[in-house]
């Protein structure tokens, strides 16, 4: 039969529990018979010491010892060398996970595979993937990874409650702080809003009566403990065991050793409080916040739930009850909750992917959590005058949840256009004021013609509340690749100032024009064209575009390579004379347009003018396909008896086909020369010259 198992991943501590057979959750024990075991490892030699035996060996201070890395989960930057090797945060949290799964194995006599693990809500996309990672390489299915507070409530079978109830869940470890207000209605419970701070926790308190011990010590003996290693670390144990009594008693007796001397203290409850009032303070402060957020206040709170060894602390229960007006609830260990919690919600996962029975009592809880901060992406704002942060999924949206939102990217024609997405959290507009996840890079992203593609961007928030973005060319739906890449270091400094794209050049056009002089186009036809192709020039912006003269019948000539001179063209234009190149239409311009343009930097243009029919075309249509191929956009115009299939085949598209009345040339000419301007694609914003930026739509 699967096993339900749940994982606390503690910063200071961590538990493993199941649910039984008759459906009870249970804390799986240790090797040594504890229910929680320290977060901690020791590299002594060759050996790896894990849980209760690393934390003694950390008194001695003889070995490299690694502890609190939960709070470096997610953070690449961060290696642990012991004894020659290098440990990522992952790599010590695997560590620890076979340790606990194979503890509990060996007490259940069965093999674990699969398992729901436990992160503080305010954990970010990195930590919970580096969650899941660690999980994977402990050779565990991390089933969904569930925030701390909610795996807590329902360890207290608050999800089952009637009545909408408002529920504080406190949680105060070792080395994290997490406070969430959670809301119950029939089946289902929401995690409202959460907020944390994950450098406070019960070590802060000890280092309170560390500072204070050291202090006292200096005064008789005039010697800093603090300076030798192993005296520092006799007094970290120290100081959290008189913690501990003093949650019981009023005064706890400590005895410091250093340098030959002794030193005999005894601290009350009363200073201890008054030396750790403040971090107190931080973490009401921080209940406040997570109320005030939501525009509620703490008469809106049902009941408090503590959760985490530091809450056991009397002064923890007596803010609580001055501050919010209750007595914390009683019931579950506070070192077990989590744990708990999360066994239950693996039976809840593994009965969800079983058949459901003919007749069953009561509903399936269930349980919904939802995002603690907006995530989105910088994007430029309308009117290109600055960066903006644009929200795509909001703060306080159900999990799971996924959005999706349009917006514009500038491309060129030739090369590879690729497109960086910042992922942010925060809910600012101003880049300077939001934390950044994530850096993904989407590469050959298709190029329209007027040189803007609209792009989807979604992101998906799923259960285990990591984030997935997915991007889609809005046009023809087709996905784009997304890669993961390194976030540059002080990356909101390159969203400071205004975005570079008003500073842009467009990019260069080279147009050639390509006139059918065949016999059929004497007299009025001629005289039309050219009055066209001077219309065209006028209309031109030549300060971006450069345009060459072809002539074609039963033969090819080039008689003008693409300038920017005004005159000259105009000269070349005038001069077109029909039957120059022969009298019939056996030759075809696009091997001579091919040859050209293919070496040219910018966008290319051929556009042919013919009236009539042409022979051999076939022949026509393979060489003008060449040019497509090749990113040269062919646009043909026809009059009189020009085929109109024909000229769509030998057209990049059938929108650049043209067919129109003599009468009408000149405004299809113009009409060319406006798409050809605006089509004078912007160059790229960052100095990588090929990766553009994107734009919002819509205002959003
Ligand atoms: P956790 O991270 O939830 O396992 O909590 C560990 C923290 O709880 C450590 O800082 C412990 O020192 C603290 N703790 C455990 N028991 C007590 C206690 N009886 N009184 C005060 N703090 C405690």
């Amino acid at each position: 039969m699967e096993l339900a198992i749940g994982i606390d991943l503690g910063t200071t501590n961590s538990a493993i529990a199941y649910i039984d057979n008759h459906g009870k959750p249970m804390v799986i024990r240790n090797d040594i018979g504890e229910s929680i075991t320290p977060s901690v490892l020791c590299f002594k030699n060759d050996e790896l010491l894990v849980g209760e035996e690393a934390k003694e060996m950390q008194a001695l201070g003889m070995y490299p010892v690694a502890a609190f890395f939960k709070r470096l989960m997610g953070d690449e930057s961060f290696i642990f060398h012991a004894n020659g090797c290098d440990y990522s945060a992952i790599q010590l949290s695997t560590f620890l996970l076979k340790k606990i799964k194979g503890d509990a194995e060996a007490a259940l006599g069965q093999k674990i595979t699969q398992a729901v693990i436990t992160v503080p809500a305010y954990f970010k996309d990195p930590e919970r993937n580096a969650t899941i990672a660690a999980g994977k390489a402990a050779g565990i299915d991390v089933m969904q990874v569930i925030n701390e507070p909610t795996a807590a409530a329902v360890a207290y079978g608050l999800h089952n409650s009637e009545n909408k109830q408002h529920i504080l869940v406190y949680d105060l470890g070792g080395g994290t702080f997490d406070v969430s207000l959670l809301e119950y209605e029939s089946d289902t419970t929401r995690v409202k809003n959460s907020v944390g701070n994950h450098r406070l926790g019960g070590k802060d308190w000890d280092d309170r009566i560390i500072e204070y011990l050291a202090s006292q010590f200096q005064d008789e003996f005039g010697l800093d403990p603090l300076e030798d290693s192993e005296s520092m670390a006799e007094l970290l144990i120290q100081a959290e065991e008189a913690k501990k009594k003093l949650t019981t008693v009023e005064r706890a007796k400590i005895s410091i050793s250093h340098d030959g001397e002794k030193g005999r203290y005894t601290l009350g409850r009363t200073t201890f409080e008054e030396l750790t009032a403040d971090l107190m303070e931080l973490t009401i402060a921080l209940s406040l916040r997570v109320l005030d957020d939501i525009n509620m206040t703490p008469q809106d709170v049902d009941g408090v739930l503590l959760v985490g060894g530091s809450t056991r602390m009397p002064m923890v229960h007596r803010f609580i009850k001055e501050k919010f007006g209750h007595t914390p609830m009683r019931g579950v260990n506070v070192d077990e909750a989590v744990a708990l919690g999360a066994a239950l919600v693996a039976a809840q996962r593994i009965n969800e992917n079983k058949p459901k029975p003919m007749f069953s009592l009561g509903g399936r809880a269930k349980t919904v959590d939802v995002t603690n901060h907006s995530l989105g992406m910088i994007a430029v704002n309308q009117d290109q005058t600055a960066y903006t942060n644009s929200i795509i999924l909001p703060k306080n949206a159900e999990i799971p949840c996924q959005d999706i939102r349009p917006y514009q990217h500038r491309t060129r024609s030739r090369g590879n256009n690729e497109l960086e997405i910042f992922m942010t959290q925060g809910e600012s507009e101003l880049p300077e004021d939001i934390s950044y996840l994530g850096r993904y890079v989407v590469r050959d992203i298709p190029h329209q013609k007027n040189g803007i593609t609209v792009i989807d961007i979604g992101y998906h928030y799923d259960e285990s509340g990591t984030v997935q973005v997915k991007v889609t060319d809005s046009q023809s739906q087709k996905k784009l690749d997304v890669t993961i890449e390194v976030l540059p270091t002080n990356i909101a400094d390159r969203f400071m100032g205004s975005p570079e794209l008003q500073n842009e050049e467009p990019e260069h056009v080279t147009a050639y024009l390509a006139f059918d002089l065949s016999g059929s186009m004497s007299g009025t036809p001629l005289h039309e064209a050219k009055k066209a192709a001077l219309n065209f020039l006028k209309n031109t912006d030549l300060s971006h575009c450069s345009i060459g003269i072809i002539a074609f019948s039963d033969r090819v000539k080039t008689k003008l390579a693409a300038s920017q001179n005004a005159k000259t063209i105009q000269v070349a234009i005038n001069d077109l004379t029909v039957c120059e190149t022969g009298v019939c239409n056996g030759a075809h311009p696009f091997d001579e347009i091919y040859s050209l343009l293919n070496d040219v930097d910018g966008r290319r243009f051929g556009i042919v003018l013919a009236d009539g029919s042409w022979s051999n075309q076939p022949r026509a249509v393979t060489q003008a396909k060449k040019c497509h191929s090749s990113d040269i956009d062919i646009i043909s115009i026809g009059f009189g008896s020009a085929d109109q299939q024909f000229l769509k085949d030998i057209a990049s598209s059938d929108e650049d086909s043209f067919f129109t009345s003599m009468e009408g040339l000149v405004e299809t000419f113009s009409t060319i020369a406006q798409v050809l301007t605006e089509t004078g694609g912007i160059r790229p914003a960052s100095k990588n010259k090929k990766r553009g930026f994107i734009s919002m739509l819509n205002g959003r």
